[in-house]
């Protein structure tokens, strides 16, 4: 990676302000998962064991541009306590006197945890006041939360600008993967696209059909490609809008779509089924999977692959009579020896579900963040931190 890293600085006596990812599910008033508090203590357990003092921010939920005690990061400082051993302080403002006090009072190895993010309203526009005081706080910023850092908000873009600024450990890994996949894989490369909807993935189907060896197509997005070659989709989702693109995409001897695909008769799991080959969807039947035929297709093009990149679930997994193609297309990549990412909220759901995320290289943590990069683009809360 060519960015530095929590390793690359000196951190002994230092300020640091870390923005993490703590953008947590709460229910009746607590934390009701902490995967993402947990994901984030390597990197702050490196910053207090090399000298720092840790100041941490997080956006939490959609507050509207002011403070809403729905959205406080109370609770997550609470939870936060009680999963390491050193004092945790609370500052029930982002920026402000009581923040500058509590920073200025932190000691080494102690941390402070920010009030959300978003109960300012200059956060998301990324105004250059709001990170200028924020930078006041500290003497190095990090940023850990790669979920959020293809936005350029103050805490992940304008602070950068004010700091020393470096890596956490979890956003060099998710560089690391996602970075390498498209700059330099192994080959072959293949990429697996599915989702609802094609128009959410243009840009990553066209960076991809550029990159990679083979691009497999599934879920809903396969239903515009179908309509587009001319065949028969009937009752299926599919995006009208997007047929020209979908025309344009179809000349690339790099696209596989479904051979044959599982039918309902309602947008229902318990919804009658049927099998057939792709172009014979009858009238009032929708397509809901993948069907075998594609899965063993799809299997056969994983297998020896050097990288695999799987974003989208190949039909609607949620139904478990719908769910075949995607499970069996996570068998197809967990067995494939291939250094394999898996990105996208739903196709993370989806292979936690199948119990085979621990067959796969990487899990990607940030949905929006993840598709970015695979379309090219350079995230400004990376493209912000020190060269290396
Ligand atoms: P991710 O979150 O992994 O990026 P998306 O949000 O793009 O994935 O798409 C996931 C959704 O796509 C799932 O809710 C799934 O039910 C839906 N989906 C997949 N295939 C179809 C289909 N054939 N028809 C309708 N919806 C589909
Ligand atoms: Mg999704």
């Amino acid at each position: 990676m060519n960015k530095k890293t929590v390793r690359d600085i000196d951190l002994k006596g230092k300020r640091v302000l870390v923005r993490v990812d703590f953008n947590v599910p709460l229910k009746d008033g607590k934390v009701g998962d902490d995967t993402r508090i947990r994901a984030a203590l390597p990197t702050i357990q490196y910053l207090i064991s090399n000298g720092a003092a840790v100041i941490l921010c997080s956006h939490l939920g959609r507050p509207k541009g002011g403070p809403d005690p729905a959205f406080s990061m109370k609770p997550v400082a609470d939870h936060l306590a009680r999963l390491v051993t050193v004092p945790v302080h609370f500052s029930s403002e982002f920026v402000g006197t009581e923040a500058q006090a509590a920073s200025s009072r932190l000691g080494q190895g102690e941390i402070l945890l920010l009030e959300n993010t978003r109960f300012h309203p200059g956060e998301t526009r990324n105004d250059p006041e709001l990170s200028k005081q924020l930078a006041t706080m500290a003497d190095v910023f990090v940023n850990d939360a790669f979920g959020s850092a293809h936005r350029a908000h103050a805490s992940t873009e304008g602070v950068a600008h004010h700091l020393p600024a470096v890596a956490g450990f979890l956003l060099e890994k998710e560089i690391k993967y996602l970075g390498q996949a498209i700059a330099d894989p192994a080959r072959p490369f293949v990429a697996i696209l599915g989702g609802a909807k094609i128009s959410d993935k243009i840009g990553v189907i066209r960076n991809l059909l550029t990159k990679a060896d083979h691009v497999l197509i599934g879920g809903g997005m396969a239903n515009t490609f179908f309509k587009a070659k001319g065949l028969e989709v009937a009752d299926s989702l599919v995006e009208d809008e997007a047929l020209d693109t979908a025309k344009e995409l179809l000349g690339s001897p790099k696209l596989h779509l479904p051979a044959d695909l599982v039918l309902a008769n309602a947008f229902d799991n318990a919804a009658e089924s049927q099998t057939v080959d792709a172009g014979n969807v009858p009238t009032g039947w929708r397509i809901l999977d993948i069907g075998p035929k594609t899965v063993q297709a799809f299997a056969g093009l994983l297998k020896g692959a050097g990288t695999v990149v799987w974003n989208g679930p190949m039909g609607v997994f949620e139904f478990p009579n719908f769910s075949k193609g995607t499970f069996g297309v996570a068998q197809a990549v967990a067995g494939s020896g291939a250094v394999s990412i898996i990105g996208g909220g739903d196709s993370v759901a989806a292979i936690n579900q199948s119990g085979l995320s621990g067959k796969v290289t990487h899990i990607s943590t940030g949905g929006g963040a993840s598709l970015e990069m695979l379309e090219g683009l350079a995230l400004p809360g990376v493209a912000a931190l020190m060269d290396r």
